[in-house]
């Protein structure tokens, strides 16, 4: 299939760009690069021994997005083009709802006015809000926190009713949990932008010397030990799961699938665990919780198994092995 991957120089892109060429398909990327940068498609060239055509396009430009559609005839779209900082979200909230949305809705709009009609979008778990119970099923109520976590909703909504009023479409929401991890190459992997906000780039700099100590967000959680449940997937399996969407899902309609692993690990198993599979020090200490934290976020992967025959082969070593690895192979550079 011949794939528009938005977003395809950000971390997941990149990742799933990888994993489709990898089955044959001919992806073309389309990014303004405001969080990566253009070499990130050399590395795509170096791991998979194919340059995918690359797009310096800005979403929110109607001309710029339909400049992609009128010089390539596209099989299906894989749109992860977006802002994702929750904390930043929080501040401008005008510049997530104008990025996030308005790319998006123009996206589908050029979509059908050039008769593509197969959309696999990205979303989160954040759209879960503070679940009532764990594991968490496509089914469970919906609700956000924060402005980033309402443009995934208003998204999967916009995208929910084009379906209802043109059934020909068929819409894809893939809502991820935890991602980390970085390709086994350690070519490709995530470049957060200064301070990080997630744990685990929070976590590398810290091993690495360039930042003093983690910040634990609170140990007085209703969990094993206290310090918040997340399920952390790798960035490779949660792009074969974008893989497996794609080749699976044939039929037009909206089809909603958790990617995430089943299994939670508290932030201090996440620590001990990288610790100890990379023979590193991570200095911590317990502060208070982070505003808008939840205890715990665990997915029911079930149905993306039933439906789609995916499920995570990586464990939390490889995740914890290769956030290192990619960090020591950016240092060699
Ligand atoms: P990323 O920032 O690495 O990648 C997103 C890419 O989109 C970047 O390369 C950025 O330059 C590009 N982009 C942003 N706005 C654009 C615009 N208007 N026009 C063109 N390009 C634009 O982020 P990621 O972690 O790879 O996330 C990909 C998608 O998955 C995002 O939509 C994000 O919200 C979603 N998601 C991420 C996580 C996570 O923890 N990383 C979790 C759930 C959902
Ligand atoms: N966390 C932490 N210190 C940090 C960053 C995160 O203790 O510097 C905790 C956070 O409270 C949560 C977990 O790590 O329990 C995952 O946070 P992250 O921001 O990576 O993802 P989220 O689940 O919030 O989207």
């Amino acid at each position: 299939m011949r794939v528009l991957v938005t977003g395809g120089t950000g971390y997941i892109g990149s990742h799933t760009a990888v994993e489709l060429i990898k089955r044959g398909n001919e992806v073309i990327i389309a990014d303004n690069l405001s969080n990566s940068q253009e070499n990130v498609i050399d590395k795509i060239k170096e791991i998979t021994g194919v340059k995918p055509k690359f797009y310096l396009t800005e979403l929110t430009n109607r001309e710029e997005t339909e400049k992609l559609f009128k010089e390539n005839k596209f099989d299906a779209v894989i749109h992860f083009a977006g802002l994702k900082a929750v904390g930043e979200s929080c501040l401008k909230p005008l510049m997530y709802y104008n990025n996030n949305l308005t790319s998006s809705i123009i996206l589908a709009e050029t979509m059908a006015k050039y008769g593509c009609k197969k959309l696999i979008f990205s979303s989160s778990a954040t759209v879960y809000g503070e679940p009532e119970r764990v594991p968490i099923k496509e089914d469970f109520p919906l609700s956000t926190t924060n402005p980033y976590g309402t443009t995934k909703l208003m998204i999967e909504r916009i995208y929910t009713d084009l379906v209802k009023a043109d059934p020909e479409w068929n819409v894809t929401l893939l809502r991820y949990f935890n991602p980390i991890g970085a390709h086994d190459s350690g070519l490709i992997g995530e470049k957060p932008n200064g301070i990080p906000n997630n744990l685990m780039p929070y976590i590398v700099k810290v091993a690495a010397g360039e930042l003093y100590q983690l910040s634990v967000f609170g140990n007085d959680y209703p969990t094993h030990d206290g310090t918040g449940v997340r399920d952390y997937i790798h960035v490779t399996d949660l792009a074969l799961g974008h893989v497996a969407a794609l080749e699976k899902v044939a039929e037009s309609g909206v089809h909603v699938y958790n990617l995430g692993t089943g299994t939670g690990y508290s932030v201090l198993d996440i620590v001990k665990a990288f610790e100890k599979v990379n023979g590193v020090k991570v200095p911590y200490v317990i502060t208070n919780r982070r505003p808008g934290d939840i205890p715990e976020c665990v997915a029911d992967p079930t149905k993306a198994y039933e439906e789609l025959g995916w499920k995570t082969v990586y464990g939390l070593e490889e995740m914890c092995r290769s956030s290192w690895h990619f960090l020591e192979k950016m240092r060699e550079n």
